[in-house]
């Protein structure tokens, strides 16, 4: 978001326009944001031969979303049967999608596969299991590398008791079943889940990973995950990608040459690709001064953006309606009946009743983690291309929170008896 002439606008458009013609709670996207970000990661891995950035699509899988990366190149990351069918639906090749999945049935596998789509198999039991069935069908293998960066344990999946991934002291376990049961190993993944500070914690949970291919004759490819931060505030701590992308592709070359063979190398951004390309827009419905606070109230909340409360996420917050307005101190709270605080004490604007703010960083795990709670509907998400915005999904409506409801005929019909 900009300021231009004292308007802000999002990908060249009026903001408050927006809002005007889609009303709020609104998801706002730019897609030349998505594309910079894209970009930025291709250039800073240029000298590896063969580079393919996966879009880790659970971050935003609007259709439309998905075909801006098809667009640029990329491929697919993706954690569910229905992402790989939405995947399918925006266009892109079957080879060009990796099922990432973590504790789902044979079944949701064996459907993936079906499909066309490669496969990342994170336990040795479906290991088994597919391959006794499937011994023909390639397989990439999730390594748990162990390495755990970084405090937040919501996010942090490579550690010693984490849920995800085949630890690397069962790589000996792994081997064996793939040798019993004649299964090529055409990959190895790792993604930590925690976000890459410092370029030199990373490349020691690669070496991890680099030291297991060695016993993996049959490698097409290595995905090193993600763990891409982007800055949540201004000045704010971020992945600086040039730094990691000359280190990495450099031992990465290095190791393909040891290898006997041009690997091709894998990464699965979500957050990088399309966080700062969102903006959340509300409205205020009421300005409320207590004893000890001043709240600025908005038509939303936990239902939908819970990344404050959920992971203590600093999403930064502007008055858009109001750029002129003397600065003062608020606590920007939602409507639903829980404590559903966006930010504490942050200095905006002076904010008035009917100003719309805007919430930023709100392109990843934002629209995707919101809910019905409080039967509120779920806003719409438009996206600015080619300098336009675009409406890419509908505001809900009753009809919406009503689908799949089934009503008992003799309930339905029943007097109040009391
Ligand atoms: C969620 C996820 C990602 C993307 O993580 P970001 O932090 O959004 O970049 C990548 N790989 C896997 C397997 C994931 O589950």
């Amino acid at each position: 978001m900009s300021l231009t002439n004292g308007r802000y606008e999002i990908g060249g458009v009026d903001a408050l326009s927006i809002v005007d013609q889609f009303e709020a709670p609104l998801y706002v996207y730019d897609s030349a944001t998505m594309k910079r970000q894209y970009k930025r990661m291709a250039e800073a891995f240029k000298q590896v031969k063969r580079l393919r950035i996966n879009y880790a699509c659970k971050a935003l899988t609007n259709l439309n979303v998905l075909r801006i990366f098809r667009e640029l190149g990329s491929g697919l990351d993706t954690v569910s049967i229905q992402e790989v069918q939405l995947g399918l639906m925006a266009g892109f090749d079957p080879h060009d999608i990796l099922f990432t999945p973590n504790c789902v049935s044979l079944d949701e596998v064996e459907e993936a596969a079906a499909k066309g789509v490669r496969l990342n198999i994170d336990n040795i039991s479906i290991l088994e299991q597919f391959g006794a069935k499937h011994p023909d069908t390639p397989v990439c293998i999730r390594i748990n590398p162990h390495i755990m960066a970084g405090g937040n344990s919501k996010i942090s999946v490579g550690h010693i008791d984490s849920k995800f991934g085949i630890s690397i002291h069962q790589v000996p376990h792994v081997l064996k079943v793939v040798k019993a049961l004649g299964i090529t190993v055409e990959g190895l993944h790792m993604h930590t889940g925690s976000d890459i500070y410092d370029a030199e914690v990373f490349l020691r949970a690669v070496e991890i990973l680099l030291n297991a291919a060695g016993d993996f004759p049959d490698l097409d490819y290595l995905d090193f995950g993600s763990g891409f931060k982007v800055p949540y505030k201004p000045g704010g701590i971020a992945t600086d990608i040039e730094d990691l992308g000359e280190k990495l592709s450099a031992r990465f070359n290095e190791f393909c040459g040891e290898y006997g063979r041009e690997l091709e190398l894998m990464f699965e951004p979500g957050k990088f690709l399309v966080s700062e390309s969102g903006h959340f827009l509300v409205r205020t419905n009421v300005v409320k001064t207590t004893t000890a606070s001043v709240f600025a109230g908005v038509d939303s909340g936990l239902n939908h953006l819970i990344r404050p409360m959920f992971y203590d996420a600093h999403h930064e917050i502007t008055n858009v309606s109001n750029p002129d307005g003397k600065p003062r101190i608020y606590s920007i709270v939602g409507y639903i009946c829980e404590t559903d605080t966006f930010g504490v004490n942050r200095q905006l604007a002076e904010v008035r009743e009917g100003d719309i703010l805007a919430m930023a960083n709100a392109g990843a795990y934002s629209f995707m983690m919101a809910s019905n709670y409080n039967s509120r509907y779920r806003p719409a998400e438009v996206l600015v291309y080619e300098g336009q915005a675009h409406l890419i999904r509908e505001r809900e409506t009753m009809e919406d929170l009503l689908r799949g409801q089934v009503a008992i005929p003799s309930l339905e019909r029943k007097e109040i008896t009391a």
